[in-house]
């Protein structure tokens, strides 16, 4: 008889890694269990007597409890009984991490805290839909590899992810067959692609790995505000609402990736523009950034569309001059137009270089994000333009001013006002900042 049970030995099925419940609600099952099992047990009710056995050795079972006399009654009295108990598995402790990543025009450099040898390094080619596929597996589980997607200017798509449990993968995709060489050295792996057909699509940066980057501090200036109400589109759409929806999330993103971030206004009020800059100025911020939305004159409604980053600059295309003389509205300061003019021309080159190169990220990022989502076509480039704004001249730091679409476009001005969109190009943005402070250290 004793073999004959073995045979048909109940199965308890460990599985690994299942939501495992909070302890105290399967301390409670347990005791519940127990005590419906202590009134059941005698009075002849095989049918509950098994299922609070099931609920003790379950229960029990998660919590570490010697339930081999639950088990061994069961058995007595249902020997085909199976039961499931998920057990939470600790959660595991990777002392490694990925220190950065850094890109460049035909080549990703990705630093760890370990040393990474050939051994660690299993390399293999992958042919995928429509592309091909390079693939770097790499042995260890990495604190910091949350799923990351880079754009470099040779390569179409850089993936690192951390794959399996115990492997951190790094793919690099393209539509074209790439001759990728690595070199491993010093706690770092070096991936460049033999230089290949030169395409137009430039640096698009999207961390999501924790980069050592020195805390920056950069200050959101979300437009108009209070009387001052901004471009007015349709349904009575605020640019002043949108502006400040958007620095809000900004804001949130940012804090959330590290920096130290500052807004001129979490609420619908008038600040004035000299406020907006004098805060960037007394934060010594290294990023001020100011939020607007754009409106076409009433003839052009239908056809004003896109976005724009402008930085500042004494040039003065009509364009410019037009979205400048509509921004510069709410607060002209207390110097006239020739004076501004004057403060223009003295504009410090150094300053105008990097507004230029942080705006060039920015709408890069907005326009990749959009687009992925909207779709190439609906979210039209209104490229990085320079223009005379005079919430930008007090600034001391690289500053730009984004337009983040047109308010008064029939089907634009609703896509910006929705939730949907701010939160993207909010996360878009932070994605253009991440990058110019990657590479302008
Ligand atoms: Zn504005």
């Amino acid at each position: 008889m004793f073999t004959f049970f073995r045979l048909v030995f109940f199965t308890l099925f460990v599985l690994v890694n299942l939501e495992a419940g909070s302890y105290k609600q399967n301390i409670s099952k347990y005791n519940e269990a127990r005590k419906n099992y202590a009134v059941i047990i005698g009075k002849n009710n095989k049918h509950k007597e098994i299922k609070y056995l099931k609920k003790l050795i379950y229960y029990g079972t998660k919590l570490k409890k010697n339930v081999s006399r639950y088990k061994k009654e069961l058995k007595r009295l249902d020997k085909n009984s199976i039961i499931t108990v998920p057990v939470k598995r600790k959660a595991p402790k990777s002392k490694y991490s990925i220190k950065s990543v850094i890109q460049s025009d035909n080549q990703i450099t990705i630093m760890f805290n370990k040393n990474i040898t050939k051994k660690d390094i299993r390399y293999f080619t992958k042919k995928g839909k429509g592309n091909f596929q390079y693939i770097f597996d790499i042995n260890g589980r990495f604190k910091d590899a949350k799923p990351t997607i880079l754009i470099i200017n040779d390569i179409d798509r850089v993936k690192i992810v951390q794959y399996r449990f115990k492997t951190l993968r790094i793919s690099i995709i393209n539509k074209y067959r790439l001759k990728p060489i690595y070199i491993i050295g010093n706690k770092k792996i070096i991936i460049r692609v033999k230089s290949i057909k030169k395409r137009k699509k430039k640096v698009v940066y999207i961390p999501s790995i924790s980069t050592k980057i020195k805390r920056k501090t950069i200050v959101i200036d979300a437009g108009h505000g209070g009387k001052d109400v901004g471009a007015v589109g349709s349904f009575r759409r605020y640019e002043k609402t949108v502006t400040l929806n958007i620095g809000k999330y900004l804001y949130r993103i940012l804090k959330q990736n590290g920096y130290s971030v500052y807004l001129t206004r979490s609420r619908d009020k008038y600040v004035s523009l000299r406020y907006r800059t004098k805060l960037a100025n007394r934060k010594n911020a290294d990023m001020f950034i100011s939020i607007h939305a754009n409106a076409a004159p009433k003839s052009k409604v239908r056809t004003g569309r896109g976005i724009e980053t402008y930085f500042l600059s004494p040039a003065r295309s009509a364009r410019a001059k037009r979205v400048a003389a509509k921004e510069n509205k709410g607060d002209m300061g207390s110097m006239g137009w020739s004076s501004q003019s004057a403060f223009l021309t003295v504009l410090n080159q150094g300053k105008i270089t990097a507004s230029n190169k942080m705006a060039i990220d920015i709408q890069k990022n907005m326009l990749y994000s959009l687009r992925q989502r909207y779709g190439a076509k609906t979210i039209r480039d209104g490229g990085v333009r320079e223009g005379p704004f005079w919430v930008l001249v007090g600034a001391q730091m690289p500053s730009v001013l984004i337009e983040v679409g047109y308010i008064s476009h029939p089907s634009e001005g609703k896509r910006i006002y929705t939730s949907k969109y701010q939160k993207l190009i909010s996360k878009a943005i932070s994605n253009g900042i991440d990058s110019y402070f990657l590479k302008n250290q």
